[in-house]
């Protein structure tokens, strides 16, 4: 008897299922009972799973059941699966194990680096910190990207100087051309229907519903790699941190979406990128500071995953940061919302389900760090807010990166922001009523009252961090910190 390959909705690529002459697909309701996600996120994750059934058409069983378990009962024989790429899903595969079911684990895919690479390079550091720098120098060697005669290209291993530059000014857009968009198809307009009906039968989703803008096929996603590199990889450097209100991907990639689906593996993006720089169509700036997302950022957090163990979201929280998600910014509402900066992304969460990094990091995380919010809700906010969200990317991300609640685990400082640097790296504090320079009174900017604020109540902490020891001699030398003090607490948790 065949076996079958029960292939998960983050799998959908052929490097996942195409040595399976058989594959089934679940589509287990319950788990959209249990969290409210972004409608646009379930729309997305069931489009691509139906796609998928559809092109492999007699090849493929698609179930849809209430939950894995009785979907996986009404499969007959013996099953496989890749190994799963989150701890719930390794959990459900473990529990069907133990009901005695025949169902047998295939090593992990999704990934261009192996564990065993990543701890023999852990190993290797004995007590030195986990650094993003040395792995992705260690990867680019180990695996010859980038590199000519044992050196790296173009002389060096970081262009930051080249890179990060703030948006050209008076620009609301990079003047790049359109990005690639799927056209929706009768799938998608069926999902649609599906998905209205649950909500009426009591399923809640928030956000808004559609258009679909990323891929859900592998040709969709080739097409969308092809777009990126021709239109967009050139400028991805320069602009990798800056943000214009009116161009919602900058030069980023937007594949995040189908390789967190599983539908593209990372390597061919890294080698497209590479070819790119190679036939000259590319600056190695450029190229370097993309690679460096996929290859360093990418492979390192979803090692991080596993390394840091499954208590890493829900045991840190280094600054003791307890507040709540208030009801605007867990729903993405932004009418509340007067600072600009703020209102204009939650829209762009609320619209799209997806912003890219630097609203992640400088926006939204900025934002929760300097207002205390509980880092292990953020993290779930992210996962079942953002289309490209999933355990083993939000765990280091949301609670390393943003919200330095590990302690400095993953990152060496704090990622807080004032207004000035929003003003620098944006277009968005000309529409603001508040003043980025502005601290105390009707025009002080949420952002920079919030990050002496955040110095202020996290002074104690902080002290001992040698990266901090500037930032926190400008909070003893303020003169209107106790003004400062009070304004902030009376806004407390209020939307800005
Ligand atoms: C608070 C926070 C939450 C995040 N949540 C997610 C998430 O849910 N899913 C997700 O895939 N990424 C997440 N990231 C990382 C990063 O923001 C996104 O991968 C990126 O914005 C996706 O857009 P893109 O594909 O256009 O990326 P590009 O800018 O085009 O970068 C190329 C690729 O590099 C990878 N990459 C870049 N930065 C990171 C990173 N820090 N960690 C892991 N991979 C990275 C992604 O696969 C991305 O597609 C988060 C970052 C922060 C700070
Ligand atoms: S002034 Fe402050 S609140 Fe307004 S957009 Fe700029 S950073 Fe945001």
């Amino acid at each position: 008897m065949t076996t079958t390959r029960w292939v998960l909705a983050d799998q959908l690529g052929e490097h996942f299922h195409g040595d399976a002459a058989h594959i089934v697909i679940i589509e287990a309701k319950d788990l959209f009972r249990s969290t409210k996600y972004h409608r646009q996120k379930a729309h997305l994750v069931l489009s691509a799973m139906r796609h998928l059934a559809a092109e492999r058409a007699e090849n493929a069983t698609y179930v849809r059941a209430d939950s894995f378990a009785m979907g996986l009962a009404s499969i007959a024989g013996p099953l496989e699966v890749v190994a799963p790429q989150s701890r719930s899903a390794s959990g459900v595969v473990g529990h069907v194990q133990q009901q005695g079911r025949e169902l047998s684990v295939l090593p992990a895919r999704g990934f261009i680096t192996s564990e065993a690479e990543f701890q023999s390079w852990v190993a290797d550091r004995g007590k030195r910190r986990l650094l993003l720098e040395d792995w992705y120098r260690t990867v680019r060697v180990a695996h010859g990207v980038l590199i000519e005669d044992g050196e790296p290209a173009g002389g060096r291993w970081n262009f930051d100087e080249e890179n990060r530059q703030p948006p050209p000014r008076g620009a609301a857009t990079l003047g790049l051309p359109l990005p690639w968009t799927p056209v929706e198809d009768e799938i998608d307009r069926q999902v649609r229907l599906d998905l209205d009906a649950w909500e009426s039968e009591g399923i809640e989703f928030f956000g808004a519903d559609g258009p679909r803008r990323f891929p859900v096929t592998r040709d969709e996603a080739h097409a969308a790699l092809t777009d990126f590199v021709e239109h967009r990889l050139a400028e991805f450097g320069p602009f990798e941190d800056a943000l214009l209100s009116e161009d919602w991907l900058m030069a980023h990639s937007g594949l995040s979406v189908p390789m967190n689906l599983g539908l593209i593996h990372p390597r061919e993006v890294v080698q497209a990128a590479e070819e790119s720089w190679i036939n000259g169509r590319a600056p190695i700036a450029s190229v370097e500071g993309f690679i460096r997302q996929i290859l360093g950022w990418r492979e390192y957090v979803w090692h991080l995953y596993w390394h840091f163990g499954p208590s890493y979201v829900d045991r840190s929280n280094a600054l003791d940061a307890h507040e709540p998600l208030p009801r605007w910014f867990s729903e993405a509402s932004a009418d509340e919302v007067t600072a600009h900066c703020l209102s204009w992304a939650l829209t762009e969460v609320h619209d799209k389900g997806w912003t890219h990094h630097i609203v992640r990091l400088m926006i939204l995380g900025n934002w929760a760090l300097q207002r205390g919010y509980d880092p292990a809700e953020m993290t779930r906010w992210f996962q079942r807010t953002f289309v490209d969200g999933y355990p083993w990317v939000m765990a280091a991300n949301t609670v390393g990166m943003a919200l330095f609640a590990d302690g400095g685990e993953m990152s060496t400082k704090p990622y807080a922001a004032g207004g000035s640097y929003i003003n620098k790296m944006t277009n968005l504090c000309a529409g603001c009523r508040y003043k980025p320079t502005v601290r105390v009174g009707a025009e002080a900017c949420p952002f920079t009252a919030g990050y002496w604020n955040f110095l202020h109540v996290n002074q104690e902490k902080l002290a001992g961090n040698h990266r901090m020891s500037m930032a926190l001699a400008g909070l003893r030398k303020l003169g209107d910190r106790e003004a400062l003090i009070a304004q902030e607490a009376e806004r407390g948790n209020s939307a800005p």
